[in-house]
């Protein structure tokens, strides 16, 4: 395991996109639906298309790729189980990202956030299904009707890595890949934060994931990091 925080390069197979703005280079994906704008971002035009500006402080993913995630496994084309969803700021970049032959499965289990998340989100983006529903039933999620390539974790609960694993093991495809954000306060506000991600790493080693990266988010996200880890199983 080793812990990268390092700023990355971009490379042509890369499914997000620097752009320069003023003197800083910023962090964009291409608009799926152009004049859209979900949680106040800048759209950007650029050479014919239009980009939205990714917040580095408002989406853990944006952090991860900015600290140096080597390898991004959402693809265009993609099938996501997103856990976690919130209103749908990393949502909205995702479904950017697979675009109109990927699909994102969005679950969350605030009424509030939920409603939010159809209003501003699924509404306008036809592959994004949203999934009111507790992340710790992952069988209650009748709209899945295939495994996912990747599935995605954020909400912030003690036990998130055992909910990530029951997902997977119920939902994502062998070889696939799990990105899941460690918020180390919410599991042990009494241990050393970097132990608590070397913990929540072991677990997943010991339920049939190889951890291929494991990145801090610091300055974006303080005490948090990333997990990047491919499913399996035997
Ligand atoms: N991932 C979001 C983003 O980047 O835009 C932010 C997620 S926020 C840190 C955590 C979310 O997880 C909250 O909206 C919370 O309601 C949701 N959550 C917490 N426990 C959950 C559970 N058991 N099932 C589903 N969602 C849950």
């Amino acid at each position: 395991m080793s812990f990268s925080d390092d700023d990355s390069q971009q490379s042509y197979s890369d499914p997000w996109n620097w752009i320069t703005v003023g003197n800083e280079k910023q962090l964009a994906t291409l608009n799926l639906v152009r004049g859209n704008t979900v949680y106040g971002e800048k759209l950007i035009r650029y050479d014919g298309e239009e980009y939205r500006i990714w917040d580095l402080f408002r989406s853990k993913l944006a952090a991860g790729i900015k600290n140096g995630l080597r390898k991004l496994p959402i693809l265009s084309g993609a099938k996501v189980l997103y856990l976690g969803a919130s209103t749908g700021t990393t949502v909205s970049h995702i479904s950017d990202i697979v675009g109109t032959s990927g699909i994102v499965f969005a679950v969350e289990s605030a009424a509030r956030v939920g409603r939010e998340l159809i209003e501003n989100v699924a509404i306008h983006r036809k592959n994004v299904i949203p999934i009111l529903e507790d992340a710790r039933k992952p069988q209650s999620y009748f709209a899945i009707f295939d495994r996912v390539d990747v599935v995605y974790c954020d909400i912030a609960q003690p036990d998130q890595t055992e909910i990530a694993v029951r997902n997977c093991n119920a939902h994502l495809e062998p070889q696939g890949a799990l990105l899941i954000v460690i918020k180390t306060r919410s599991i042990d506000v009494t241990m050393d934060p970097k132990l608590v991600i070397i913990q929540e790493a072991k677990k997943l080693e010991k339920s049939e994931f190889h951890i291929d990266q494991i990145i801090n988010l610091e300055p974006y996200d303080k005490d948090h990091a990333l997990i990047h880890a491919t499913f399996k199983p035997n």
